[in-house]
């Protein structure tokens, strides 16, 4: 029989993602706050609802894309929310980009009220999204994990069981605070490089085949010219904006913190990323951060 999915967070990467379900043949049935989303959502085939309690209501799993911890907490919580009105034996899965510690907690109750719960958030962004290659980071149970793979492939390029609860924002937020890191690195030595007038091509094949080598400077160059594809040829328009870096690296720092990690070079990238947003600059892709530190952003 065809699955159910209730998709909750219709956004700039629900809308694709739920779009992708679709394609795959399940029934998706979806809310968002904002009526132009459930729209959009309703002219793609899905079946729009008005609230939460509805739209889980008949859902054989329940897939979350929201904003912040504070709210994904809300939407299972709630009287009005998915553990009070989900039939029993649903499957829940939170793909929004939390904290450590709310992701553990909301798997927590979930478990309690008796529900297989996976965090699964994504990277990828939008185009990922659209074309259904996004690499989820999944935490929970390996049976939980075995439930979910089917529904997330339609979306996924990659699926990675990363072990217990909360394990899966735990992956997001090491891997993206150490992309920050990197791609500081790779700007302040193409800023040195030319300033003691090395050319950028000539660093770039230097370091590129040398131990210096990373993605942020193979696959996402901030400079013009070597990586044809990376935003620094189109004037650093994202990509990935400078805002949704600092939410991943305060996340980042909100582990560092609750865990006791000493993590130096990430608060310090979190330092620079929030200069650069408070320069007015949050919607420059995170690889502008070269400007940035050359004082020309
Ligand atoms: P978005 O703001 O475009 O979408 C979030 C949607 O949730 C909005 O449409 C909003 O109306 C809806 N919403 C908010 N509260 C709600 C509620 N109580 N009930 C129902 N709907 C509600 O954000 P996005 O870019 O789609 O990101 C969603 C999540 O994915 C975030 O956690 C983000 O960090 C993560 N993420 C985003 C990207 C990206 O490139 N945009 C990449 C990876 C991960």
């Amino acid at each position: 029989m065809t699955q159910t999915i209730a998709f909750i967070g219709l956004g700039n990467m629900g809308m694709p993602m739920s779009k992708n379900l679709l394609g795959a043949g399940y029934r998706v049935f979806g809310f968002d706050l904002v009526a132009a989303n459930l729209e959009g959502f309703a002219k793609s085939g899905g079946k729009p609802f008005r609230s939460v309690e509805e739209v889980v209501a008949e859902a054989d799993v329940v897939i979350t894309m929201l904003p912040s911890g504070a709210i994904v907490k809300k939407v299972y919580t709630d009287e009005k929310g998915v553990f009070a009105n989900v039939k029993a034996g649903a499957l829940l899965i939170d793909c929004s980009t939390i904290d450590v510690d709310t992701a553990r907690e909301v798997s927590t109750l979930a478990s309690e009220k008796g529900f297989e719960m996976v965090d699964a958030p994504v990277s990828g962004g939008v185009g990922g999204a659209a074309a259904g290659t996004l690499a989820f980071m999944v935490g929970g149970t390996a049976e939980a994990f075995e439930r979910a793979k089917p529904v997330l492939e339609p979306m996924a390029g990659k699926i990675v069981h990363c072990g217990p609860s909360g394990n899966g924002q735990a992956a997001k937020v090491c891997n993206n605070m150490l992309l920050a890191i990197s791609m500081i690195g790779v700007s302040e030595a193409f800023n040195l490089g030319r300033a003691l007038g090395l050319d950028d091509q000539v660093f770039f094949d230097v370091a590129s085949n040398a131990s210096g080598q990373c993605w942020s400077l193979t696959s996402y160059c901030p400079v013009p010219g070597p990586v044809p594809t990376s935003p620094a040829n189109n004037d650093y328009k994202p990509g990935f904006a400078t805002t949704l870096m600092l939410k991943d690296l305060r996340l980042a720092m909100q582990a560092v913190e609750s865990s006791g990690s000493n993590t130096p070079m990430g608060a310090k990238a979190a330092e620079i990323y929030t200069a650069m947003d408070e320069a007015g600059h949050g919607g420059v892709d995170f690889s502008g951060v070269l400007k940035h530190l050359a004082g020309k952003l």
